[in-house]
């Protein structure tokens, strides 16, 4: 594992980054990153995805509220679930959709921080290369993206652990329709697949966290549009479930969302309301597992000490709609 702190100077991260994209996209070995803690041991962060529109299906509200409840909880950092520019990711490192999806779009100083950002699956019919390139984190140091990766958030407190979910979803392969995927680096799919959930597998295994979070682009659990993802159900619950993650964290259903699990202590989040919702289409759940569905647009606030994890989700003009904290499990009969 490589470690790089938050005090790692720019050019030796941009070294480290170019290393990555030369080595690491046939190896799957995950770098990690360190996030420290404030003073007084918390960290807090904001979590939004599918949002790329140019500011455009109340981007640039749910942007505004950000950056409220963001100085309001003084964020440490700000993660990306993925499906960061629409329709077909970036053109290149100099499409202007950076600038006017990311860049021009969360102006806020509280949310001026690092953002940790992982790739949905519209960003896999643009050019990948382009969106994990050094140049976007020369025009905004704020941008680290890969395609997989931990970051350790506070010492022994929380690890995230960063999945690349495009590659594990078969009908994009099979069935691609008229996108254009740009898979390099990624073939030969089984071999990357199967490298990446020993990484994954290894890495939860090593983890002393306290808390241990794993960010994807794809449902595991949602009654949304899209619905559970077969082949995360198949090959990264398991491992959640035998290394006892807290959180599993996604985007892509456009929706705010939290399933828990009556087999295991995981929270099912789906924060993937940055742009465009309302799709209307909500597939029947279980009410006793389904703790909050909301169509719209929002994020989610994460609050994390030795002791406890609260998440919040909040609509377009930064109302809470739903709260929840890890001392609520003791309520559960399992
Ligand atoms: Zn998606």
């Amino acid at each position: 594992m490589v470690v790089l702190s938050q005090k790692t100077t720019l050019p030796t991260l941009l070294l480290f980054l170019l290393g990555l994209l030369s080595v690491c996209c046939c190896r799957a070995e995950l770098l990690r990153f360190e996030h420290e803690a404030k003073p007084d041991g918390s960290i807090s962060f904001l979590v939004v995805g599918d949002w790329g529109r140019k500011g455009l299906y109340n981007q640039s509200h749910v942007a505004l509220q950000m950056g409220m409840i963001g100085e309001k909880l003084d964020v440490d950092f700000v993660i990306s679930t993925g499906d960061n520019f629409y329709e077909d990711g970036l053109t290149g490192v100099s499409d202007p959709a950076f600038h006017q999806s990311f860049s021009d779009v969360y102006t806020d100083p509280s949310l001026q921080k690092q953002w940790y950002i992982v790739l949905g699956n519209h960003d896999y019919r643009g050019n990948v290369e382009a969106q994990l390139s050094p140049s976007l984190t020369d025009m905004d140091s704020r941008w680290l993206c890969l395609r997989s990766f931990i970051l350790n958030a506070g010492t022994e407190m929380a690890e995230i652990f960063f999945v690349d979910t495009t590659p594990f979803v078969t009908t994009y392969f099979t069935n691609p329709k008229e996108h254009v995927y740009d898979w390099k680096g990624v073939l030969p799919r089984k071999k990357y697949i199967e490298n990446l959930l020993l990484e994954v597998e290894s890495s939860l295994g090593e983890s002393t966290a306290k808390w241990k979070i794993v960010v994807g682009h794809h449902t595991i659990k949602s009654a949304g549009h899209h619905g559970n993802t077969d082949e995360l159900n198949m090959l990264l619950l398991p491992l959640l479930q035998a290394y006892d993650v807290d959180f599993y964290i996604n985007g892509h259903d456009h929706c705010l969302e939290h399933i828990s699990s009556p087999e295991s202590r995981i929270q099912f989040l789906t924060s993937g309301g940055g742009s465009k919702a309302w799709k209307g289409d909500i597939n029947p759940w279980n009410p006793r597992e389904m703790k909050f569905y909301y169509d719209g647009q929002g994020f989610m606030s994460v609050e994390v000490t030795q002791m406890d994890v609260g998440i919040k989700f909040y609509d377009v003009f930064g109302n809470e709609l739903h709260k929840w904290s890890t001392s609520e499990l003791g309520k559960f009969v399992i």
